[in-house]
């Protein structure tokens, strides 16, 4: 029996879960396990409530434009209740499509205004018969790290304010193409175009999301043997 147990929100995960997202939630556990930590997962999908009190940890995978059409409609009902996770300070990870969801909104690949719940402030462009799609490699700024991934989208998203990014460029496209970031980080929520999954190749970001939620929920806690884990580079 683990010492600590966290619950995880994985929002439309049977509807977002492009290039083997749900290999995120497989990172979380097990580098929770390293931690003695359990995590119980839940999805929230269409029509279910989303209570933030109830949850921990969230994670929002990619999505091809037609189920991001379907999670458009719903997701406008869980805006509150999103906002208040994220503005609590709860650690969420968001990818593509979810990435792309949580800001203003994404013109699709047909033209097509998909309204996100602009939660955060970046907004979402298309290109016109073209998609950026490769290995990208990029740093964050404060802690010097490098995050490895692979992209693949249409979107080209530009961040607004509150929101640095997850990275800059290094080799790959990034959010736009132009401006060399890529990704986002508002309070605890990191998005991210990486696919692979990210945490299974990134495990520093996976160390950082559980750290948060460990921090969040058990504020007397002695984590040292949690901070102290060695993550292994996997890429
Ligand atoms: N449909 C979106 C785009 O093409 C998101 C893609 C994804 O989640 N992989 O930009």
């Amino acid at each position: 029996m683990a010492k600590y147990h966290l619950t995880l929100a994985h929002l439309y995960g049977d509807l977002m879960n492009t290039y083997g997202d749900i290999g995120n939630v497989n990172a979380l556990q097990y580098y929770a396990r390293q931690m003695d930590t359990d995590i119980a997962v839940k999805v929230i999908s269409i029509e279910d409530d989303f209570d933030p009190n109830k949850f921990d940890i969230a994670l929002f995978g990619g999505g091809q434009d037609y189920e991001q059409t379907v999670v458009s409609k719903d997701i406008q009902s869980k805006k509150a209740g999103i906002q208040e996770f994220i503005e609590d300070d709860k650690p969420m990870l968001a990818i593509c499509g979810g990435y792309q969801l949580l800001g203003h909104y994404y013109i699709s690949a047909a033209g097509e205004k998909i309204p996100g719940i602009g939660v955060l402030d970046h907004y979402t462009l298309s290109q016109d018969h073209h998609r950026f799609i490769g290995n990208i490699t990029i740093q964050n700024e404060e802690t010097g790290q490098k995050y490895h991934g692979f992209e693949n989208h249409n979107g080209r998203t530009f961040l607004g304010k509150g929101e640095r990014p997850l990275g800059m460029v290094l080799s790959g496209h990034g959010n736009n193409g132009d401006d060399k970031t890529e990704g986002a980080i508002h309070k605890s929520t990191f998005c991210s175009y990486f696919h692979g999954p990210i945490l299974t190749r990134n495990g520093e970001l996976a160390k950082r999301l559980l750290i948060k939620a460990l921090e969040n929920k058990y504020p007397q806690a002695d984590l040292s043997q949690q901070k102290a884990l060695t993550i292994a580079p996997t890429f």
